[in-house]
């Protein structure tokens, strides 16, 4: 057989998450690898009472076709839940999508021509670069300060006349590295968007789950124009298996949007967004998003505790003030795909650094999760990687 893919097939790149994730699923792997929310956290007891109660009421409907738009009670109930990143939405300005991941995919589709530029924070989510490389861009990837990207390389970039498209963050606790923007760079990175007429993804999964502080305001709070385009999801908060996200942008943008989910799916799962609808407004979600943010918080204690402790003292890592990461920058020399070969020897996984990048060169780097694991599992784990980062740096 010598079938003839599509050039775009060229650039698709195996998710190294995926295939790694498939190896976690061996039993007894101590897994810092994936993204996964606690499974324990789950609200199991509340879909059970809210799927039966769909389906006594509303069955038929739930069971039937809806709106590309979405289902109208949740896009409500999404426009009213902005308000806790500052940003006043309307109805009209919410699409719900299949995960955030579709927003990501259809921003590269909306905007991305063979050979245009994105231009990314350096490291990035490996999702979206990897969501992104079907459509052919050419990446920009700039310097991720603990603020925010760099705002002096970032107006370079933009000065140099490219066809850069859209500039896309992730501001809250960032996937991979766990950094927040500040307000300042918040406003700064509008300012520039506004200056070089180009739009702004903004994609915010873990900004609800901040631990310590008060909720900062999204970007799309210091949008004036309508050029940021705000994707959102439940996964985090909520369940991923449910597949819900959302996309605020302006209707002007959003009708883009549309058109491509109406090939691409025609809709979300119409049984999800009722089950979802129902749980906003019929259940508390402030009081489970904070009951998930306690063990959160000491998960992430209680791995930053065991790398102070335990790293050495070359090695360095982030501690967020919120969302699932933290990410450790070994010197130089290291090189963190093999040091995970050995740690799964230790039967403990972890996502080297490298797949963070648009391009080569970054070897040093690795993500932890700690939200996926029990207490007892992160104390064991951590103290086997540490074994095994002390052994690499002798
Ligand atoms: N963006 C970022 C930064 C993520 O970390 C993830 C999930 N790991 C997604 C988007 C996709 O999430 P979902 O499709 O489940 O909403």
């Amino acid at each position: 057989m010598a079938l003839e893919y599509a050039n775009r097939m060229n650039y698709v790149k195996a998710s190294e998450i995926r295939e790694l994730l498939k190896l976690t699923e061996q039993p007894g792997i101590i897994s810092f690898g994936g993204g996964f929310p606690a499974p324990e956290l789950f609200p199991v007891n509340e879909m059970i009472e809210i799927s039966k109660k769909v389906m006594e009421k509303n069955g038929a409907q739930a069971l039937q076709y809806g709106p590309t738009e979405g289902y109208r009670p949740l896009r409500e109930a999404i426009a009213k839940r902005m308000k806790k990143v500052q940003v006043d939405a309307v109805v009209e300005d919410i699409l719900v999508t299949s995960g955030s991941q579709q927003g990501l995919d259809f921003a590269a589709k909306v905007f991305i021509d063979p050979g245009d530029y994105i231009i990314i924070e350096k490291p990035s989510y490996l999702g979206a670069i990897n969501a992104f490389r079907a459509y052919e861009p050419n990446f920009i990837d700039i310097e991720l300060e603990d603020d925010g990207m760099n705002m002096e390389q970032l107006e370079k970039a933009l000065k140099e006349n490219k066809k850069v498209k859209f500039i896309y963050v992730i501001p809250d606790f960032q996937n991979p590295s766990g950094k927040t923007w500040s307000i300042e760079k918040r406003k700064k990175l509008v300012e520039l968007a506004n200056k070089y007429d180009i739009a702004v993804v903004e994609d915010n999964p873990y900004g609800e789950l901040r631990y310590e502080g008060e909720l900062f305001p999204a970007i799309k709070h210091f949008d004036t124009e309508g050029r940021v385009i705000f994707l959102g999801t439940f996964s985090k908060i909520f369940c991923p298996g449910l597949r819900l996200g959302w996309i605020d942008a302006h209707p002007e943008v959003l009708r883009k949007f549309i058109l491509l989910k109406q090939g691409a799916d025609l809709q979300s799962s119409t049984i999800s967004q009722i089950e979802v609808a129902t749980f906003l407004n019929e259940y508390d979600i402030d009081a489970h998003i904070e009951k998930i943010k306690v063990v959160y918080k000491r998960r992430r204690d209680l791995m930053v505790g065991i790398m102070k402790e335990k790293f050495p003292k070359e090695v360095k890592y982030t501690i967020p003030e919120g969302g699932l990461f933290t990410w450790v920058t070994l010197p130089e020399h290291i090189n963190t795909r093999d040091l995970a070969v050995k740690a799964l020897e230790k039967q403990v996984a972890f996502v080297p650094g490298g797949s963070f990048y648009a391009y080569p060169g970054h070897e040093n780097d690795m993500r932890l999760n700690y939200s996926a694991m029990p207490d007892d599992l992160i104390i064991e784990g951590m103290n086997r990687l540490a074994d095994v980062i002390n052994e690499a740096l002798k």
